[in-house]
């Protein structure tokens, strides 16, 4: 295996506290009581309603169908009954409407994953059409599982004139405290190999790379190992600097090539996809497994039994924090998402979906959860910005309503990724103040389209 590969400028070292839960097998849970599951959890338009209150429904039945547009289907991640369709918070403070299902039967909601006398395919077995595997990631309902949640079955759908020659799953997870992605590399690495093959092959792309940070040595481990079966396939080692699991910085580290500002990875012939998902995808396409359920950490500095667990999709926030054993202490945030662009909640209700990828317990101020001082101007967040931007300036004129201002100084290309409120030694939180510049230039388009429309 070649070197050691990583992003060239920018970046920054976390405490990374991830040795808490990596050599935590995953555990099978299942719904405690109830599970609220949205009928919006991708990009796009909310699904419809299938079902009514009263139903009786099955784990894996379709309760969503796709709407006109971009969309992807939900299913009833347990069997029981379905008490309410009706408006549920989410952790971005939406009000989405929700499928609630009353569990019946725990028995029926044993794993129906893959049966161990059916083996996982390997690289001599044919992979379906192209247009075959659309559709059965399409019925699966299967979206981007890092965070993005944009519908898989869109994003194999490549255009003639922006061919793919490749594909990256990103197993980075440089995110502190989450191990989800490592421990489905160490658990599942056959399952991921072939939904890699299986995206790379119904996009026509020659090769397909599975990369990870050397912070994981068991998961490299396990893909470096399972890549000698796929002549096409090969594995990469990271370096460990946050932000690796940044989609225009992986492309850069594994394959020495530049995403222009606001295009998509596609521009330059890549498809990258989360190693979840691909698992998803060999699920789909091989035994018909629709997206249920998710892998995800539950960690932190005052959880008692941190650990990894498989949870039915609209499993309540609280369920986690006592499968978990519960928080050692009073004091504590409780961040869904991880602690650097995670977002803080008290809510214990807010449901899992397919793309929460784990939530932290941690002390006040240990990472988020900053109250501003003001700034020294020292320029440690410009230097650690892996997007060449000047985190301050933007923020200043977030903060002053200047939001044309902040648009010309980049705060669309901002990338979330939170290392400039990471190293900030004024404790400002600059990352929130991002947030809230994108949501309003977003609104300020909006506003521009409304106007003038075209
Ligand atoms: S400005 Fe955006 S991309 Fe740059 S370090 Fe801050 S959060 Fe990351
Ligand atoms: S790191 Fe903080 S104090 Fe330093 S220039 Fe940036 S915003 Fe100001």
């Amino acid at each position: 295996m070649p070197g050691i590969k990583k992003f060239p400028i920018g970046g920054t070292h976390l405490p990374e506290n991830k040795d808490l839960t990596t050599d935590s097998p995953i555990k099978w849970l299942n719904a405690a009581q109830s599970v609220a599951i949205p009928l919006k959890q991708h990009l796009g338009v909310a699904c419809k309603a299938v079902v009514s209150a009263g139903d009786e429904v099955h784990v894996g039945q379709l309760i969503g169908a796709n709407s006109e547009g971009l969309s992807a289907r939900i299913h009833a991640s347990t069997s029981g009954t379905v008490t309410a369709i009706e408006k549920r918070v989410m952790i971005d403070h939406s009000a989405t409407e929700c499928v609630v299902i009353q569990c019946s039967n725990a028995a029926d909601q044993q794993e129906p994953g893959i049966d161990a006398a059916v083996p996982v395919k390997g690289p001599a077995d044919a992979v379906p059409e192209p247009d075959e595997v659309r559709k059965r990631v399409e019925e699966a309902g299967i979206v981007g599982m890092g965070g993005a949640a944009f519908p898989t079955h869109v994003k194999l759908q490549v255009k003639k004139d922006t061919p793919i020659d490749s594909i990256i799953i990103n197993g980075a997870e440089c995110e502190p405290y989450i191990t989800t992605d490592d421990r489905l590399m160490q658990e599942r690495t056959a399952e991921l190999y072939r939904g890699l093959d299986i995206i790379r092959q119904t996009v026509g792309a020659q090769r397909g790379y599975v990369a990870c940070e050397v912070n994981k040595p068991a998961a490299i481990k396990a893909i470096t190992e399972e890549a000698e079966r796929w002549p096409q396939l090969e594995a990469v080692r990271l370096d460990t600097r946050y932000p690796h699991g940044a989609e225009k910085h992986l492309i850069k580290a594994v394959l020495n090539r530049e995403v222009p500002i606001r295009q998509l990875p596609m521009a330059v012939g890549v498809i990258v996809n989360n190693v979840q998902t691909a698992i998803a995808i060999t699920e789909a396409v091989d035994h018909a497994i629709p997206l249920t359920r998710r892998v995800l950490t539950v960690s932190g500095s005052v959880v008692s039994q941190p650990g990894n667990f498989s949870v039915p999709v609209g499993t309540p926030l609280g369920d986690l924090v006592t499968a978990a054993g519960g928080p050692t202490e009073d004091d504590y945030r409780l961040v869904v998402g991880g602690p650097m662009t995670g977002m803080l909640t008290d809510d214990y209700g807010i449901p899992v979906t397919k793309s929460t990828s784990g939530i932290v317990l941690i002390r006040p101020g240990e990472y988020a959860d900053r109250s501003a001082e003001v700034c020294i101007r020292c320029g440690r967040c410009v230097s650690v910005c892996p997007m060449y931007l000047q985190p301050n300036r933007i923020t200043t004129f977030v903060r002053n309503e200047m939001i044309e201002e902040a648009e010309e100084f980049g705060v669309n290309d901002c990338i979330l990724c939170g290392a400039c409120s990471f190293v900030c030694p004024s404790r400002r939180p600059l990352l929130q103040w991002l947030r809230e510049g994108k949501a309003k230039s977003a609104s300020a388009a909006e506003e521009r389209r409304r106007r003038n429309p075209v």
